[in-house]
């Protein structure tokens, strides 16, 4: 299937051609045509199945066939409020949204604006009172305005909910029913999330109305392009390792999760001292810094970026080559999410894991979540201490651990193994690597507004 065939509007077929992609994906594919229809849909994808657009190019459709093809920046046509209405989880993300709008919709004269907290409401403001055509949000920013009387939903004709799991994680079930509640009733409704659990299928079923339901893959599954393997190492020594580890020049690009906000500073504090230049992010960070790091990242001045699970959420960022669980996560399901931030667009990835002996549970979990053991790697040379006090505390972790200089080479790169999800890796395969053309990459490099501007 191509995109003409998908009958989309031509000056979004344009821009997709600018940005490289040659094919839907299967989560386009799949939404795209009852989108258009104007059904709902229930849509499981996590970020990197090219879910923005499955939604965005429906909708921007939608809007261009009844909007004259004229701009309103003279205030000679009454104002604009938003039709199209997205929901985020979290500012980033938001970003990343609005970003889509803008590359698919820049042979349009529709416009977007980006609303979110921990930034002054002003900008936002004003672009509303400019009037918009689609609207993207976090909820909690989007009820303030809502209180304040100075945003309208009522012309809504298409609302989206953009990861609703995690959106209910953060704990905004009471806005997001609220603002369900303030858009009309006849809409339609497009609700994506990357796991299914019940509160989202009850919130799902409360809002949408016959959906049709779509899915990218198999939501335990880990994404089909990750090398993945895991080393057995003492608390004390997972630093050590890191920085061993990224000295290697085959990383080109890597993310570290850590479990707190402390530990990402105090962790790429650690490394830039020891010579390996690294960058923390997380929810402390002024907004302002954190994007700068982020484009710093994006355009690889920044080799290695420390991140929690919230701050790296939704984070699209092209050609990250590794990424490492130096804190094994408590759900086991941010551990897919985690690791889905390499192997992005048909790339290979590499995921590596530091588990030390209290976290075995965690990697045990996160083991039955994706149905597949996670290969140990054996310690580099220098962490025979490591190694050996591993191998006191749990000896079942001890395959990989020991050995000559050699079998460590061996067992670490054979260690590493690809996981194919259910629904075949050929798919993702054939769209990606077809898509990585020399536009995708540069639309994401232009860092985020917070306000709104015309599409084009
Ligand atoms: P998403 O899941 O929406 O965050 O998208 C993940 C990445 O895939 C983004 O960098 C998109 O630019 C890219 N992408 C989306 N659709 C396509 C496509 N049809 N072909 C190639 N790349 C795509």
């Amino acid at each position: 299937m191509s995109f003409t065939d998908l009958l989309l509007a031509a000056p979004l077929l344009r821009a997709l051609s600018e940005e490289g992609y040659t094919a839907p994906t299967p989560i386009q594919s799949k939404s795209i045509p009852h989108a258009l229809e104007g059904r709902d849909l229930l849509g499981c994808a996590q970020t990197g199945t090219g879910k923005t657009a499955a939604f965005a190019l429906p909708i921007l459709h939608r809007l261009l066939a009844a909007t004259p093809n004229t701009g309103n920046r003279n205030g000679a046509q009454p104002r604009r409020t938003p039709r199209a209405l997205i929901l985020s989880p979290t500012r980033e993300l938001a970003g990343q949204i609005g970003d889509s709008f803008a590359a698919y919709g820049r042979h349009t004269a529709l416009r977007h604006a980006v609303v979110y907290g921990g930034v002054s409401q002003h900008h936002q403001v004003r672009a509303l009172e400019r009037g918009v055509d689609v609207l993207v949000a976090t909820p909690g920013r989007l009820m303030d305005l809502m209180q304040q009387r100075l945003v309208d939903l009522r012309s809504v004709e298409v609302f989206v909910l953009d990861e609703a799991d995690r959106m209910l994680d953060m704990g905004f079930i009471d806005p997001v029913r609220r603002i369900g509640a303030a858009v009309p009733a006849n809409r339609q409704t497009l609700l994506f999330s990357a796991t299914m659990p019940r509160e989202v299928a009850a919130l799902a079923d409360s809002l949408l109305r016959n959906p049709v339901k779509v899915a990218a893959q198999p939501i335990a599954s880990a994404a089909p392009l990750i090398e993945q393997s895991v080393h057995h190492v003492p608390r004390a020594s997972k630093s050590a390792l890191l920085e061993s580890l990224l000295r290697s020049d085959s990383i080109e690009r890597a993310l570290v999760f850590t479990k707190t906000k402390h530990g990402a500073d105090k962790l790429s504090t650690k490394l830039t001292r020891s010579g390996v230049p690294a960058e923390a992010i997380h929810g402390n960070k002024a907004q302002n810094r954190r994007l700068r790091v982020l484009a710093d990242f994006r355009s690889g001045r920044v080799r290695v970026l420390v991140a929690t699970d919230l701050a790296a959420r939704g984070l699209d960022v092209d050609g990250i080559t590794h990424v490492f669980n130096f804190d094994l996560p408590h759900e086991p399901e941010a551990y897919v999410h985690r690791i889905g931030r390499t192997g992005r667009a048909g790339a290979t990835g590499i995921a590596v894991a530091f588990c030390d002996p209290e976290e075995r549970g965690l990697l045990r979990s996160i083991e039955r979540l994706t149905g597949s053991t996670v290969p140990v790697a054996a310690l580099p040379e220098g962490f025979e201490h490591a190694a050996a006090a591993i191998e006191k505390a749990a000896p079942e972790a001890r395959n990989g651990a020991k050995g000559s200089t050699k079998d460590r080479k061996g067992a670490n790169a054979g260690s590493r193994r690809r996981t194919a999800s259910a629904n075949g890796t050929s798919s993702a395969r054939s769209w990606s690597s077809s898509g990585k053309g020399s536009g995708r990459g540069g639309r994401r490099g232009g860092g985020r507004r917070s306000t709104g501007r015309a599409v084009r």
